[in-house]
Order: structure tokens, then sequence, then C-alpha cells
């Protein structure tokens, strides 16, 4: 039986706090919560799921927005056409980035925030993310593109940080001559 997930709205406070490192490895209910988490996911982006369930397409989702101030994030990518890569990282941190940068020409959405927000948000082309798997072994991610995106964006999160948070409102957009617009 397929149970959603109780995602925090934007007005929720616990959005704006900074979140503390997990503790490794994770309990059963965390891992749990962690393949419900994925299934969501992955069911939002399949379209006969997603209407069936009723659920807000996304690829991300950080441990905050279900009112857990834990450094643990959860992305699943859609690489290909009906193929999905799942990236589960606790208490990630970005080792290093590229000096290019891009944005997500349609902007960004998030589980949480429940409108339309116009606005390019500058994010690095590539990113290299150090953390941990939910069992305590260390694990790197080199991401890039979309996946850059979704990973800086699900970080913000652990931070307090939501996207529009990053949209300057002197300069919501950008030409394809500022930034590379994906
Ligand atoms: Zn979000």
């Amino acid at each position: 039986m397929f149970k959603k997930l109780n995602i925090l709205d934007e007005k929720d406070k616990r959005l704006r706090i900074v979140s503390t490192d997990a503790k490794l490895p994770l309990s059963l209910e965390y891992k749990n919560l962690i393949e419900q988490i994925i299934m969501e996911l992955t069911y939002s982006q399949i379209e006969e799921y997603e209407k069936k369930y009723d659920l807000r397409p996304g690829m991300g989702l950080a441990f905050p927005q279900l009112g857990i101030n834990e450094r643990i994030i959860v992305i699943v990518h859609e690489y290909t056409d009906g193929k999905f890569d799942n990236y589960v990282m606790v208490n990630p941190k970005i080792v290093s980035t590229s000096n290019e940068m891009i944005a997500a020409e349609a902007g960004e959405g998030c589980l949480s925030v429940n409108r339309d927000v116009d606005g390019h948000i500058p994010r690095y082309a590539r990113v290299t993310v150090e953390g941990y798997d939910v069992d305590g072994n260390k694990i790197k991610v080199r991401a890039r593109e979309e996946l850059a995106i979704a990973f800086q964006h699900e970080i913000d999160h652990l931070n307090g940080i939501i996207f529009y948070d990053r949209i300057d409102k002197n300069k919501p957009f950008y030409t394809e001559d500022e930034i590379r617009l994906i």
C-alpha cells in the first residue's frame, strides 16, 4: 500500500533551520523512510502514478521538508527516458565546484512550494559532493547539469535556504550571454 509523505509547506519555520549532522549508521526507521521517499519521488516522475496518487513531480527531497532537521537528502534522477538513479546522501558536503554557472531555464520547483516562482537561480554546472551512505560508508558523487542543480537545491534545504532566496529581485532573469540556461 502506497502511503503519501507529509511534506511541509514553505511557510513552516522548520524549513528555515540549519540542520544538524545525522548520526550514522541511520536507524531502520530512517532507512525505511528513505525507501518511501525514493518510491514517491520515482512515482511522481512517472505520469501514470503521478495521476493515480495525485503527486506533484519532484526529483529531490531533504529531511527538513519532513520536519526532521537532520542532514539527509534523497534525489531520484531520470537519467534517460524511464530510467532512474537514486542518490541518498547523509551529511553531504560540496567539496569542489566548476567555475561555470548554469541556471534552469524554466526556474526551479520545490515540493514544499505549491506555486510557480519565476526566476533564474545561478548554480554551479558541476559539483563534487562527499558524504555517507545510510550505513556510514563514505561516498562521493560527481554531478553535472540538472543533477548538479538538484544537489545544490537539496543541500540548501539543510541550511534553511529555499530556492527563491537565491533569485535576484533586481534581476530575476539572465540571458544566454550571462549564464548558460539548461
Ligand atoms: Zn526543495
